[in-house]
């Protein structure tokens, strides 16, 4: 059942293991409606599984993943129609390549939401004239730029209007000269009021757009705050040690 009153996403003791390797272990972590969380850690930390877990592209071992109140966790849960309700951008790879950027955007909302072609359109044609990207939409994915290309993956993710928008590394795999163009439209995203649950290594973005900043360390999360406690007063060692290698 959909709560309206609950938070967007509810993490619960959520536990993860690949073979003998706990890779979360027992993570509680709430994102309330128009909050944006960046979750930071080292490599390996556990950051990508814990956004694939809420997608439900990986299964879990223990706890509970709840989407405004409801344990999407739970097996017998429409796993299609839950997707649906959460944008998802990785690191790269996001567009499909045989598709043009309008069709890249529309697929979503024609396929799973069943809008008509021109209203699916309109709207995609809207959100890439706000991006500036308005006279690609008959081009292929290879004529853009790799920012210009996460730039529409990002407007497809929330084409849709999801509940939650998920963003993996998304300016990992870029050049730095085209990493300001794709923060510059999740922090518009943000102002907009959508929910976002991202991992970034940009500590700057995180510090200015962050409403909370959550550390993971080894699948746990050992500190969270505003982004002033977290990056300028770390208390656990690790967080230390973590920031004195990204600064
Ligand atoms: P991060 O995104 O923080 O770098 P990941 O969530 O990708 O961390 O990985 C956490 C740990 O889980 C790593 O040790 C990684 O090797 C392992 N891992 C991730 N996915 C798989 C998988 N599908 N099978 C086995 N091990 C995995
Ligand atoms: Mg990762």
């Amino acid at each position: 059942m959909t709560d309206t009153t609950a938070p967007v996403l509810e993490l619960r003791g959520l536990r993860k293991s690949f073979g003998d390797q706990e890779v979360l272990r027992g993570i509680d972590l709430a994102v309330h409606r128009h909050e944006v969380i960046c979750v930071i850690g080292a490599s390996g930390s556990g950051k990508s599984t814990l956004l694939k877990t809420v997608n439900l592209l990986e299964g879990i071992d223990d706890g509970q993943v709840l989407l405004q109140g409801e344990d999407i966790s739970d097996p017998r849960v429409d796993v299609d129609a839950t997707r649906a309700r959460i944008g998802v951008v990785f690191q790269q790879f996001n567009l499909f390549p045989h598709m043009s950027v309008l069709d890249n955007v529309t697929l979503a909302s024609r396929k799973v939401h069943r809008a008509s072609r021109p209203e699916a359109e309109a709207i995609a044609r809207r959100l890439l004239d706000r991006i500036g990207l308005g006279e690609f939409a008959g081009a292929f994915p290879d004529r853009l730029s790799g920012g210009q290309q996460q730039r529409v993956a990002i407007v497809r993710a929330v084409a849709s209007d999801p509940e939650l928008l998920l963003l993996d590394e998304v300016t990992s795999a870029l050049d730095p000269q085209l990493v300001g163009e794709v923060l510059d439209l999740v922090t518009e995203l943000k102002q907009q009021g959508s929910t976002i649950l991202m991992t970034t290594h940009e500590m700057h973005f995180a510090r200015n757009v962050a409403d909370r900043i959550v550390f993971l360390h080894r699948g746990e999360v050992v500190e969270q705050g505003t982004p002033a406690a977290v990056l300028d007063t770390p208390q656990h060692p690790a967080l230390q040690a973590f920031l004195a290698r990204v600064h």
